[in-house]
């Protein structure tokens, strides 16, 4: 798997990169956005999203 595919999470309220992950450009256009739980500080569901 190259490099070039991993991306960075970041909650949208603190921004901490709480998350890593892989994307496929081949088949996700534009910039990922997921909620997740932001353990980092928020401490609960936050929108993340794809970041450098
Ligand atoms: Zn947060």
């Amino acid at each position: 798997m190259s490099q070039d595919n991993l991306i960075k999470l970041e909650c949208t309220d603190c921004k901490h990169v709480n998350y890593h992950s892989y994307k496929n450009k081949k088949t996700i256009k534009g910039r990922l956005e997921l909620v997740k739980f932001c353990f980092a500080q928020c401490k609960k569901h936050i929108l993340h999203k794809e970041t450098k």
